[in-house]
């Protein structure tokens, strides 16, 4: 087995990384994963492929909050620090798991994950687990649904950032001036302190900038989660 794969494993279960939110929409598993770092990352697990937006992921398509996940949270594998072997529970046979292999679940390997997920309020610990975070987060997530996600339109005139026509867009509701969703976050990337309407300065987006963060599937600064108000 690949070292930098143990690595990773062995982190997952040593460091300080807590679950913030879970959520499943049709066959995708989501997990919202507090790094050491400070940002919150976003893990999904599918049958036949698992995702995250973190920087390691990015290069070498597997990462230590996957890992937590498949480890530490739900146990879907077992470690044997001593072996370096991995088992899947109930079948203690298997020291290469399919999901090692080919990283894609087997039936029963799924069968153990989609079982566990069902019950994950009993997996989950408060060593890596906190209720105040979690709503939070659920604040972000409907925050993101009410302002957001149904925002999202066709264009009328052009993005005032980058003067193109192309792509759904969003309006400040003050000025009703459109912007591509990518535009606006990196204008605002470079703002300092409050998140203004690049047109009209208003702030209207400044409590949004973490449902902004969500909307495009970018790492969250923990911060600006608990920031949130209803
Ligand atoms: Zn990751
Ligand atoms: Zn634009
Ligand atoms: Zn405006």
């Amino acid at each position: 087995m690949d070292v930098n794969i143990l690595g990773r494993i062995k982190r997952s279960m040593n460091e300080d990384i807590k679950l913030i939110y879970y959520s499943n929409h049709d066959s995708l598993y989501n997990f919202h994963i507090l790094g050491m770092s400070g940002f919150v990352y976003h893990v999904i697990i599918d049958k036949n492929f698992q995702e995250c937006n973190c920087e390691d992921y990015n290069k070498s398509h597997f990462c230590k909050h996957i890992c937590f996940v498949l480890f530490k949270l739900l146990k879907i594998f077992r470690f044997n620090k001593k072996s370096f072997e991995i088992k899947v529970p109930f079948q203690n046979t298997l020291y290469k798991t399919d999901f090692f292999n080919n990283l894609h679940f087997s039936e029963l390997e799924w069968l153990v994950f989609w079982t566990k997920f069902k019950n994950i309020k009993i997996f989950i610990k408060t060593s890596f687990f906190n209720y105040q975070d979690y709503n939070s987060f659920l604040l972000l997530y409907n925050k993101y649904l009410t302002y957001i996600k149904n925002q999202l339109l066709e264009p009328k005139e052009k993005c005032v950032i980058c003067l193109d026509k192309n792509d759904r867009i969003i309006k400040c509701p003050i000025c009703k001036n459109e912007y591509h969703l990518l535009c606006l976050m990196n204008w605002f990337k470079n703002l300092k302190s409050e998140k203004r309407c690049p047109t009209c300065t208003n702030t209207f987006w400044d409590e949004l900038y973490a449902p902004l963060l969500y909307a495009l599937d970018y790492k969250i600064d923990i911060d600006l989660i608990r920031k949130i108000k209803n």
